[in-house]
Parts: structure tokens; C-alpha cells; sequence
């Protein structure tokens, strides 16, 4: 044995450095490995980090060399997904602690201790009689067994409801090792498949069989049984001793998804922002032991840490929540794709509206194309009806909001006890407040963005910071009571319906109907069970729902994102549109669809209304050659933000200095004043960088650090994002 001290490199959750030096003692010699949750000391403080390298070296010179501290056994990175990990912190530009902070859930490494798991689980065959408010929450459970913490908010119940039940027989209530007989009693799914479906399994299941790394599309109309294909290739991986990632957009939205897992898989893990710190810490351990075949998640169960991945799939891969906002400011699909590469495995991208960047991959013969173009349940995609709001406000000789069409339907489905959803994505009352004398308009004190009246709480809100007041009876600059609000939310919408259509009930979803009811589930459920006619909603209602009953989809102000200062306005619309329109009639009844727009020429909405998605496709990615953006350009962001207006003005425009010099052909934007100037009291501005691809933009990046970086000046942040999604 060698006298050298063992020393190992820590990567803490700072930005900056990648790792720091200490000293292994001799006690932890043995068992200490990378991927190991260790305690350290930091200046005054105790942080926690991981091991990255560990070995018997000279120890550094100049500094004193500290002991690791203390060292959690159970919490152990798989080699692969340490690898994935470091990957994304170069891509991405933080540093590996940084990374390693955003992809192990915070009770894990801060040793929550693991809560036992208990498990609610229906009575499928009970028959007894319950109260109206217990039926509807039996009717609300899913079939399979379901965690407490997950049955409760799918429900929208309380434990001491679930007592109930249980003394009455109608679930019951155990800890986790009585689950395999209780799943004896689920619901078994039917497995008929569409030739369609076949093709696309057994093309996959060759990838997987060969052990070859390959990315693959899969482009199916909603309705088409994407979720059958997703399942019978998991089985396959799992039969096989390998786990399988399933990553969704949003998991509170898709129930039915999750429910359809349970049923079908043993050992799965839904993971979801309502769980105990206990309760993740004991999924991540149970998966990190191989005891859990399948995880179902949102963007950060890419980094479950299975001792075996076989199969990763990404649902609704389009969705803009596979990027982070904060750092790490990782896409999970686009290092679902890299993981996939580097572990020889197969992915499985799944949407009905791919996303350019996708669809230009498989043009480009990187991603293999599976097309699921028939609805085995459904029927034919309905055709939907686009208003012109132009004619419509001409016609009706005033500033019309809602279309007659849409009225004239609404009443048909109020008579056949049927029931709709009118989407506007816009919460609140109004938009806008302003002085009809002055012209003031009433703003919030903190951002450069104008305040939303809502009427309900008489009071006026700004939708980036949360800052609340009561609404102002005078003009706060001309002291006149002549403010007037323009433009219309959802708020004002549903109050609109429910005058217009006699006898018409409308329940609204949106983030402040469901910050006042405890959440969608129970707003959704209500919905399902025929408490309301009509749902209005913001976007969340487009996302994954299926109600049988609704024939009618209506989207106001169809057109409203294309506005926006970004150059994915166009695809967002479409997809919108094209997912919205792809959720009505989906049950046994044909469905309609009215679309109401200014701007009815826009090749997003005409796309999308007439079923043209390559049409689409082929304009939009021309523009994007044309103007050089993704795919056909790598971009960067460089955000500056601070409270002092001219310190961000001088530290943006000396950085922009450093930017322009190491330039060598990639195009810089800026820098200059964000779109949204000032938000949450900070001033902000911005450069955008495009380069020819994004191994050039690495490149760029590169030299911005070999030229000394970005130097941190004090009072000012820089924020450096990789593949921008927000550019305003
Ligand atoms: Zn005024
Ligand atoms: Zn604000």
C-alpha cells in the first residue's frame, strides 16, 4: 500500500469550479466511491457534494487539505448517469455541482429519512352503498394501488376520508409489501394493436434487441395509441432485466397516462411534485437498488438513477417544460438523445405535433420515423371551423368576443347534454387597465409588464411577479375615475358563456381557479362528472385530458401568441391549435372544433385547421434557414440582470465587448434591452448569439473562456443559456 493520502474531488453545488480537493479518511478507504453523497467543510460552513474522482495522489500544495466529513452510504450515482451528468454541465455551462443539484432531488441529498411507503387500493368489486361526497371519491381513484400522498391529490381527498372508505370496505390501506396481492385484483389492459402499432413495436424492439443506439419519432395523430406502443416496448425492456424512463410533460394534467402504467407494471414509480421529502427520498433509493422497473416523470426523472436503462421514452416531446428555466438549464429531450447515445440504447420521441427541431432530425435521416396516421377508437380527426373576428365584429356591429358559431353550438350541446371546452390562454378579467383620459396605463411597480384586472378578487395583478393591489378607483396619474380595463381574460369569458347561452354552467380552470380549489384534480373531476357544461380554461386544459362527453372545443384568440417577440410563435400556435383540435370527439360522438381569429391568413392557423402539418413544417423551416435560427443555427443567450439600470447597461456592454471579439462568424444580437426590460425590480438586457450549429456554438463558448470569461462584476448576474426557449 502506498503512503500517498487518498484524495478525493468533490463537485459542490457552487458555480464555477467543478470540484474541490479533500482528503478521504482512512475509515470511509474502502467503501467511498464516485457517485458518493459525501459531507465537507466549506470555509464556515458544512455543504454537501458529490465524489467525482477518488485516489491516492501528492496532496495539493498551498492550501490546507480537509477531511470529508461525513458520507451516506445509500446515496450512490450509477457510473452512466455521472457520466450524463458531466456531459450536461459542459453543454450547459454551469458547473458539475450545480448540475448534480438540479438532478438529485434535494431529501435525497440532504438524507431525508425514507417514510414507508403506504399504499390505497379500490375495492373493485365493492358494491356497498357510500355518501355521495365518498362515492365521488372512490370514483376518483385509480383502479391500481396508488401511494397515499398520490391518492389524495388525485382525489382531492383527505387520509381521513380514505379511513372512511376503508372502514367501509371500499379501499384498503396497507404498507408496501402487501402490494403484489392486492395488484392481483387490477384491471388487466387489452392488447389488440393496429398494424400501425406493430410496425412501430417491432421496429423499435429490433433497436433494442440488437442493443443499438438509435432516436426514434414516433408521429401519431392524437387518438392514434401512441401510450399501447410506449407500454408494450417497456414490458419488452423490463421482461429483459433493464428499466424503462417514460417522461411527460406534466404529470398532474395526465392521469389517465399514469393510471394506465400502474395497471399494467408492478414495480413503477410515478414520481410527482406532491410527494413527502420522505417519500422521494425512498423512490430514488428503491430505484437506485433496481427494485423499480419503470419511472414515469417530468424532466427530472431523466436522472433516475436505474442500475439498467433500456428504454427511454419522451412523450409530447415538443412540450416547451422539457427545458429548464433555471440552472441547470438543461432540455431533457435533447439529453434524453445524448444519454440514450452514450448508454447504446434506444429513445422513443412520441407527439402528434413533433417539434421542428425534431422533424428536421429525421429529414436529416438522424431520427427514424414510426407514423401512427389511423385512431383505433376515434374516428376521423374533426375538421374545425376558423372565424374570421374581422367579419364577426362587422357583422355583429360591435367589438365581438365571442363568435356566433361557437353560441349557436354551445346551445346544441347544452340541449343534447353534451359538454364543451373554450380555451382562451389568458387568465384574469381584462388584460389591461387603462385611463380613458390620460391614457395611463396601470402597471406593475416591480416590471415593465401592464397589471390584469380580476374582477372576482376586485383587484389587479401582475402575471410575472405575483404583486398584488386593490383596483384603483382613480387614475393614479391624472386623478380621474376613468379607468376602463381592455381585452378579455378567461375570467371574463366564462362570466361572457354563461350570459350569452341560457341555462349554460361553466367551470373555469385556470392557475388562479386552481390555487383557490386545491388543485385541477378536483376541478377536472367535477368537470367528468357532469357538474358543468362547459370548461373554460387556459392552456392547461389542452394537455392530455380525455373527457367522452365533450363534442365541442372552441379556442378565442387563436391567434393572440403569434404576436409574441419569439421566433417559436408560429410553431406554438400550431401545436396548439393541432393538439386542441385533435381532443374534440374523441369519444363515440363526432366532435367540432370553431377557432376565432383576426388574423385568419396566418399559415399557423390555416395549418393547422386544415390538417396540413407538412405544409406547415416545410414553410416555417424555411423561414428558419432563411433567418438563421434552430434548426438551422445554434443559439445562445446571455441574460444581465441587476437592480442598478446603468450598472447592467455597463457590465452587458463591456461583456458585449469580450462577445464581439471572439465572435470569429457567429452573429451577435445585442447586447441590448431584454423585451422585458425590467422584471421582479430587476433591469435586464440581453444578447443573443447565433451560430452556424451547436457544436459551433460550443465553440463560441469556448473562446468567450479561453479569453478569460465573463468576469462577475458586483451587483450584476449574467446568465448563460444554451438552446434558449425564452427570449423575451
Ligand atoms: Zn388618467
Ligand atoms: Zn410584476
Amino acid at each position: 500500500m502506498s503512503d500517498l493520502p487518498l484524495i478525493a474531488d468533490v463537485a459542490i453545488d457552487l458555480p464555477g469550479r467543478d470540484s474541490y480537493t479533500y482528503r478521504v479518511p482512512e475509515t470511509l478507504a474502502g467503501t467511498l466511491k464516485p457517485g458518493d453523497c459525501v459531507g465537507v467543510p466549506f470555509g464556515p460552513r458544512r455543504l454537501r457534494g458529490f465524489v467525482i474522482t477518488i485516489e491516492r495522489r501528492e496532496p495539493p500544495t498551498g492550501f490546507t487539505i480537509r477531511d470529508i466529513v461525513s458520507h451516506q452510504p445509500e446515496v450512490r450515482l450509477p457510473p452512466h448517469l455521472l457520466r450524463l451528468i458531466a456531459w450536461g454541465a459542459r453543454y450547459y455551462r454551469c458547473s458539475l455541482g450545480e448540475f448534480l443539484a438540479g438532478a438529485v432531488p434535494a431529501p435525497v441529498r440532504e438524507g431525508a429519512a425514507p417514510e414507508r411507503l403506504v399504499l390505497v387500493a379500490k375495492v373493485t368489486s365493492f358494491s356497498g352503498t357510500l355518501s355521495k361526497r365518498q362515492q365521488a371519491v372512490w370514483n376518483a381513484l385509480p383502479d391500481a394501488p396508488t401511494l397515499l400522498s398520490e391518492a389524495c391529490r388525485v382525489a382531492a381527498t383527505t387520509r381521513a376520508t380514505l379511513d372512511k372508505l376503508a372502514e367501509a370496505g371500499a379501499v384498503t390501506i396497507t404498507d408496501d409489501q402487501q402490494v403484489r396481492e392486492i395488484r392481483l385484483e387490477a384491471r388487466q389492459e387489452r392488447h389488440a394493436h393496429t398494424d400501425e402499432q406493430q410496425v412501430a413495436i417491432d421496429t423499435v424492439a429490433q433497436a433494442l434487441d440488437a442493443g443499438r443506439s438509435q432516436p426514434f419519432l414516433l408521429h401519431g395523430v392524437t387518438g392514434s395509441g401512441k401510450t399501447l406502443v410506449y407500454l408494450d416496448l417497456a414490458a419488452r425492456v423490463i421482461a429483459a432485466g433493464k428499466q424503462v424512463l417514460l417522461l411527460l410533460p406534466e404529470i398532474a394534467l395526465t392521469p389517465q397516462l399514469a393510471a394506465r402504467v400502474r395497471n399494467r407494471f408492478e414495480r413503477v414509480a410515478v414520481l410527482h411534485s406532491g410527494f413527502t421529502d420522505g417519500e422521494r427520498a425512498d423512490q430514488w433509493r428503491k430505484v437506485a437498488a433496481g427494485q423499480i422497473d419503470l419511472v414515469v416523470g417530468t424532466r427530472s426523472a431523466l436522472f433516475a438513477p436505474f442500475p439498467r436503462p433500456g428504454l427511454i421514452i419522451v412523450d409530447e416531446e415538443h412540450e416547451q417544460s422539457y427545458k429548464q428555466e433555471s440552472v441547470p438549464r438543461y432540455h431533457a429531450r435533447d439529453l434524453a438523445i445524448v444519454y440514450a447515445g452514450q448508454l447504446g440504447i434506444p429513445v422513443l420521441l412520441g407527439s402528434a405535433t413533433p417539434s421542428l427541431e425534431s422533424v428536421h432530425n429525421a429529414r436529416q435521416g438522424r431520427y427514424r420515423v414510426l407514423s401512427l396516421k389511423n385512431r383505433p377508437l376515434g374516428g376521423k380527426l374533426p375538421a374545425p371551423i376558423l372565424i374570421d373576428m374581422r367579419e364577426e365584429c362587422h357583422a355583429q356591429k360591435r367589438t365581438a368576443t365571442i363568435c356566433r358559431e361557437l353560441l349557436t353550438r354551445l346551445k346544441q350541446v347544452k340541449e343534447n347534454g353534451e359538454q364543451a371546452i373554450v380555451l382562451l390562454n389568458r387568465r384574469g378579467w381584462s388584460p389591461v387597465v387603462s385611463c380613458q383620459s390620460c391614457g395611463h396605463t396601470l402597471s406593475c411597480t416591480s416590471c415593465d409588464i401592464s397589471l390584469t384586472y380580476h374582477r372576482g378578487a376586485e383587484k389587479v395583478k401582475c402575471h410575472y411577479c405575483g404583486t398584488e393591489g386593490p383596483m384603483p378607483r382613480k387614475c393614479p396619474a391624472c386623478s380621474q375615475p376613468t379607468l376602463s380595463t381592455f381585452g378579455l381574460g378567461t375570467e371574463q369569458l366564462a362570466t361572457q358563456l354563461a350570459a350569452e347561452v341560457p341555462g349554460l354552467s361553466v367551470l373555469r380552470v385556470d392557475a388562479d381557479t386552481v390555487a383557490e380549489r386545491q388543485g385541477h384534480a378536483k376541478l377536472f373531476q367535477a368537470f367528468s362528472s357532469g357538474a358543468a357544461d362547459c370548461l373554460v380554461g387556459t392552456q392547461m386544459v389542452a394537455k392530455g385530458l380525455d373527457f367522452p362527453r365533450v363534442t365541442l372545443v372552441g379556442i378565442v384568440a387563436a391567434d393572440r401568441g403569434l404576436s409574441l417577440p419569439d421566433f417559436r410563435a408560429a410553431e406554438r400556435t400550431f401545436q396548439l391549435v393541432a393538439q386542441v383540435a385533435g381532443r374534440a370527439g374523441r369519444g363515440e360522438r363526432p366532435g367540432t372544433v370553431v377557432v376565432q381569429a383576426f388574423d385568419t391568413e396566418a399559415p399557423a392557423l390555416r395549418c393547422a385547421v386544415d390538417h396540413m402539418p407538412k405544409t406547415f413544417v416545410d414553410a416555417e423551416l424555411k423561414l428558419r434557414e432563411q433567418y438563421g435560427y434552430p434548426p438551422y443555427a445554434g443559439l445562445i443567450r446571455f441574460l444581465w440582470s441587476g437592480e442598478s439600470a446603468a450598472n447592467v447597461q455597463l457590465v452587458a456592454l463591456k461583456h458585449g465587448e469580450l462577445l464581439t471579439r471572439v465572435a470569429d462568424g457567429c452573429v451577435i444580437l445585442g447586447p441590448n434591452p431584454a423585451a422585458v426590460a425590467f422584471l421582479k425590480d430587476q433591469h435586464r438586457w440581453h444578447a443573443l448569439i447565433k451560430a452556424g450549429s451547436r457544436g459551433t456554438a460550443q465553440a463560441f463558448l469556448d473562446r468567450v473562456d479561453a479569453a478569460g470569461g465573463l468576469k462577475k462584476e458586483k451587483g450584476v448576474h449574467v446568465a448563460i443559456d444554451v438552446d434558449p426557449y425564452q427570449t423575451s
